[in-house]
């Protein structure tokens, strides 16, 4: 990161939740899906090696201060991230 970018970066700040006003750095995605793991009794952790394929039944974002929705496409979720409000 430049140091035009670091100011910058300081002076906008994070974006915040519209609900609980906290700054946001991170959102929750939930999607629906099917996960599938290796069953083996045999071995010491019986659970491993997963693999998820998404249905795209569900697909949401949230915050992860207070759990509220913002978004349930990708796109708009990025955007957000990156200080672009106009996504939203
Ligand atoms: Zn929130």
């Amino acid at each position: 990161m430049s140091v035009k970018e670091e100011v910058i970066k300081r002076l906008i700040g994070n974006p915040r939740c519209p609900k609980c006003n906290s700054e946001i750095t991170w959102l929750r995605n939930y999607q629906s899906g099917k996960m599938y793991y290796m069953f083996d009794p045999e071995n010491s952790s019986i659970y491993e090696e997963n693999e998820f394929q998404a249905d795209s039944k569900v697909n949401y974002y949230n915050c992860p201060q207070c759990a509220e929705i913002l978004f349930t496409d990708e796109e708009k979720a990025l955007k957000f991230l990156r200080g672009d409000l106009s996504g939203r």
